[in-house]
């Protein structure tokens, strides 16, 4: 059978961990999508997956013999108030399996009818929100970051209702693990020792095998995980990505970028960008987002203290130690990305005062992240036979001594094989994102008239976004202000 690799090593796990759950039928599936490639990287069947068992499995209405799904229970804190009992309340996960590194990946179905977990939501997700997950997770994966992929959408052919009726549809989500933050969180607030140790045991088994070698487990854990987090956290800041809503139980201690709701790439750089229409605080900023990731880290050690008490009377200071490492972590992967997007070569001690004086102009005079960065990634800009194009005109203007003393830092290291530089360049300073008026236009022209023409040209795109491609111009302008879309929703 084609599905029998999938297997369900989550319900290893004491009872407790899950409730076991059907999917919801639904009336008329339509698959609208199938991540081919992905399908063979975890040895899946793509052929029967686009066939009617696989639709049947993917829809949720009927589950491959053996399959045994589950919805997971976590807590969270949302937006800074503690949830003791969240749990996946629209998801499934299905099983896992082993690809052909040996790595295990679980797949979810997202929309797939209500749980135990629903509270009062209905336990399914609308077209709009599908396209999105699927179109910025398989871009992130493109552009090289740690993120959850997408395995398969498909139209339900019902409605759900959210403001108004929407059409329905459930995506297939791939991740390491969906073990969150908020589920280590479940454990602590129960009191339930011995639930915390088989889910920390549970996940340095499957993510961070190393740590079960060293003298101290837990903290080794910890440790690998704000090492992780610090790295994904400073490759979004790279690019421009806000998440949106980074509460606890939407951190996975895997490191990966999970749940994709009101997510958004920023065109015009401004640290103080939010999308998200129900973040008015702007908690989850752009710029706020490592603060953010160190808060979430901090309640993971906080809900990890029983196990790291138990280790020995070191082992919370050790814990503490980790948490403090974030910040240098965070910046050495930071520095080291803005070094590769300017062609730096080594390292010296003015390269962060260079940095700063570029992103404060173009927060100044409105440029455009991604095109400015690209802008520089060429060979004669690099030499200075050229003047980086497209900028902001007020910005151009005045940046002569910011582009001289930059030239002059390319020179002092590295070599003057201009071409080969700008060729690094342009493979980490992306030409496409998916930009938030492209992303909401996309949605649109599927959820008003079914047309997904658009969507499946921007998933082409997005696939390689370090090349640039003929005719494709239209998704590598930022919006004219009257194209922007400011908000998100979940
Ligand atoms: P999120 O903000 O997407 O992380 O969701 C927070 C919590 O609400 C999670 O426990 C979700 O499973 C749950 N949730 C979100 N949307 C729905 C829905 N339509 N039906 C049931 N539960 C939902
Ligand atoms: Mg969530
Ligand atoms: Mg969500």
């Amino acid at each position: 059978m084609p599905h029998s690799s999938i297997r369900q090593g989550y319900a290893a796990l004491p009872a407790r961990f899950y409730s076991r759950t059907q999917p919801t039928q639904v009336a008329a599936p339509r698959l609208i999508v199938l991540n081919r490639p992905l399908a063979d990287a975890l040895g899946l069947d793509a052929a029967w997956l686009a066939g009617p068992q696989g639709l049947a499995m993917l829809a949720g209405n009927q589950m491959p013999q053996g399959m045994d799904p589950l919805a997971t229970v976590y807590a969270g804190h949302q937006f800074g108030h503690f949830s003791p009992q969240l749990g996946d309340g629209r998801a499934l996960l299905l099983g896992d399996v082993t690809d052909r590194q040996g790595l295990v990946h679980e797949i979810q179905l997202k929309g797939a009818g209500p749980t135990p977990y629903s509270r009062r939501g209905d336990g399914r997700a609308a077209l709009g929100p599908v396209l999105r997950e699927y179109l910025l997770s398989e871009s992130m994966a493109a552009l090289g970051l740690p993120t959850t992929r997408a395995l398969a959408a498909v139209e339900t052919g019902e409605h759900v209702y959210r403001e108004t009726p929407l059409p329905g549809a459930i995506v297939a989500r791939v991740a390491r693990s969906h073990v969150r933050v908020g589920t280590f969180q479940f454990f602590a607030a129960t009191q339930d020792e011995a639930g915390l140790r088989a889910l920390a045991d549970f996940t340095i088994a499957r993510l961070y095998p190393q740590a079960a070698q060293a003298e101290r487990p837990y903290v080794a854990l910890l440790q690998a995980v704000v090492a992780a987090q610090a790295a994904l956290v400073a490759q979004w800041m790279l690019v421009g990505f806000i998440h949106g809503v980074m509460n606890t139980d939407n951190m996975a201690i895997s490191g990966e970028t999970i749940d994709y709701g009101p997510c958004a790439f920023m065109d015009v750089y401004n640290p103080a960008t939010v999308f998200s229409f129900i973040d008015k605080r702007g908690r989850y900023a752009y710029t706020n987002q490592p603060t953010m990731a160190l808060w979430n880290l901090t309640r993971f050690a906080e809900a990890l203290l029983p196990l790291l008490a138990e280790e020995d009377t070191q082992a919370i200071e050790l814990a503490q130690q980790a948490l403090a490492e974030f910040h240098p972590r965070f910046h050495a992967v930071y520095f080291a990305g803005m070094r590769a997007k300017l062609g730096l070569v080594g390292e010296q001690d003015e390269d962060e005062a260079l940095f700063k004086t570029l992103l404060d102009q173009m927060a100044d005079h409105g440029a455009d992240m991604t095109n400015s960065f690209r802008a520089f990634s060429h060979a004669g800009v690099l030499s200075g036979q050229q003047a980086p194009a497209g900028l902001p005109a007020g910005m151009a203007a005045g940046l002569a001594p910011w582009l001289e003393a930059w030239r002059a830092r390319v020179a002092s290291a590295g070599g003057a094989d201009w071409a080969a530089r700008a060729q690094g360049m342009r493979q980490v300073n992306p030409c496409y994102i998916p930009r938030n008026h492209k992303v909401e236009a996309m949605i649109k022209a599927a959820v008003q008239e079914r047309d997904y023409t658009m969507f499946h040209e921007m998933l082409h795109l997005l696939a390689t976004p370090y090349v640039e491609q003929p005719g494709m111009e239209r998704y590598a302008t930022p919006p004219r202000a009257e194209e922007v879309v400011p908000y998100t929703y979940c």
